[in-house]
């Protein structure tokens, strides 16, 4: 799904981990919220399972927020209205507040893709998705070529170059511990695979 922005930017909400959408939580809610949860932990009850969905289900207590990054707008989920309640911004707001409490530091995602025959959606053969909260061009990484960017994509038409690049932010942002999973995917077929936990394998 998507919503319309009224600076007319299409604000997507179609995959996990997305620095401008958030959850709000009540205050007449949270300390509930945290009570259930060391209730949980301190529990005896032998199935833990029954205590994680327990814990999940209280979880719907949340009320979506996005902010739209290219204008700053805000937007509210009303629950009674099913509706979302647009905020303008009254000055120059910043306009990723809804990133990760952790900022910079927070562990994000690679993934890359390469087709020998060019897609209908591309314009190139390979593609490379950091999805990081820090700035690439103010680091210093040591790509021989940057291919050519788009909306914090890179694309690239050279196979070596493509693959060495992946490889060089791989290393790179797993060496700065902000990497949570990485993939490399070469005509659909999943060539490289690496994850700081299990559960993303
Ligand atoms: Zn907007």
């Amino acid at each position: 799904m998507w919503i319309q922005c009224k600076c007319n930017y299409k604000i997507h909400d179609s995959s996990d981990f997305l620095f401008y959408k958030g959850y709000i939580v009540s205050d007449q809610d949270w300390f509930d919220f945290l009570d259930l949860v060391s209730k949980a932990i301190k529990s005896e009850e032998k199935d833990r399972e029954k205590l994680v969905s327990e814990v999940y289900s209280a979880g719907s207590i949340k009320k979506l927020i996005y902010q739209c990054p290219k204008c700053g707008q805000l937007y509210i989920e009303d629950e009674q209205s099913g509706e979302l309640c647009s905020f303008y911004p009254d000055s120059k707001v910043n306009k990723r507040l809804l990133e990760s409490a952790y900022g910079s530091e927070w562990k994000g995602y690679l993934s890359a893709y390469w087709y020998d025959e060019i897609k209908e959606w591309s314009k190139h053969k390979g593609v490379i998705f950091p999805d990081v909260n820090i700035n690439l061009e103010n680091e210093e990484l040591y790509w021989d070529d940057r291919g050519e960017e788009f909306e914090k994509a890179y694309f690239w038409d050279d196979r070596e170059k493509f693959e060495k690049a992946y490889y060089s932010l791989f290393e790179y942002l797993k060496g700065r511990n902000i990497l949570r999973w990485a993939s490399l995917k070469v005509n659909d077929k999943r060539v490289h695979e690496w994850s700081n936990e299990d559960k993303y394998l």
